[in-house]
């Protein structure tokens, strides 16, 4: 049976490839595998066909940073959206858009999973094929984030800062002292002569934050090719081939008999 991903869901993919195009796909999901189709989910087609769950594998390194994207979906929402779940916590219209605890047994700290549609999981209905951008190539959500503020940007900025290596305290969403060393520090290991006070987070600090991730996480450039390796061994030893016309025996008989009876030549 043939199955098809909800079109917001392929816009989505499509936009978070474009701003981390080397990113990893190896938490990246579909359509359900076996233990999905035993219980209702939205990794499961519709009736129609459609799957209208994605996930996506959080890889900050390479600018797939789920703490930004989950919270730039769930502020920003796409027509389309249902939910979104990421690092134990899931926001949908019945809470309001408000972040509260996830409690499934996968804690969605690898991916982020995004639902379109309406309506029960596994029976998706409604605008999941609504194709409006998700709005992700701006990449400025983090823009503008200063000490004394607080919320889910702060928050995303700290889980980011803790995977690049420096200590803005347990993560709580408060951009207080710790977290402005953290930034200050980041910054200073970046290389930019900052001031260390009024830290505001610009597109900079952050393509440097998540520059960070990625050699903590030992992504570098490709190296060059490694040399050629050995020679195989060789082949099986072909067939012989038909009698020629030429008779080499003969032909060598009849050259040594020249070469050694006298009075030739
Ligand atoms: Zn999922």
């Amino acid at each position: 049976m043939g199955w098809r991903l909800a079109r917001s869901l392929e816009v989505l993919r499509a936009e978070v490839d474009a701003i981390a195009p080397s990113r990893s796909r190896a938490s990246d999901g579909t359509i359900g595998d076996a233990a999905h189709a035993s219980r209702p989910s939205d990794h499961n087609p519709n009736p129609s066909r459609v799957v209208c769950a994605l996930d996506l594998t959080h890889d900050p390194g390479a600018g797939a940073d789920m703490h930004r994207i989950a919270e730039h979906i769930r502020t920003q929402r796409h027509p389309a959206l249902k939910y979104v779940i990421w690092n134990r916590r899931i926001a949908s219209a019945s809470s309001g858009w408000a972040w509260r605890t996830y409690t499934g047994s996968n804690p969605h700290t690898r991916h982020m999973h995004v639902s379109v549609g309406t309506g029960p999981d596994g029976r998706s209905t409604g605008r999941y094929d609504d194709t409006s951008p998700w709005g992700l190539a701006g990449g400025d959500d983090m823009l503008g984030v200063r000490r004394g503020d607080r919320g889910d940007r702060v928050l995303a900025l700290q889980h980011t800062l803790v995977e690049a290596g420096f200590d803005p305290g347990k993560p709580d969403g408060v951009y207080g002292e710790r977290t402005a060393k953290a930034v200050y520090e980041m910054r200073k290991a970046a290389g930019s002569v900052a001031a260390k006070d009024g830290n505001e987070v610009t597109p900079a600090t952050y393509a440097q934050l998540l520059k960070m991730v990625a050699r903590r996480n030992g992504a570098g450039k490709q190296g060059p090719a490694g040399p050629q390796g050995p020679a195989g061994p060789q082949g099986p030893r072909g067939e012989p081939g038909p009698p020629g016309e030429v008779d080499y025996s003969r032909l060598v008989a009849e050259l040594l008999r020249r070469l050694t009876a006298p009075g030739e030549g």
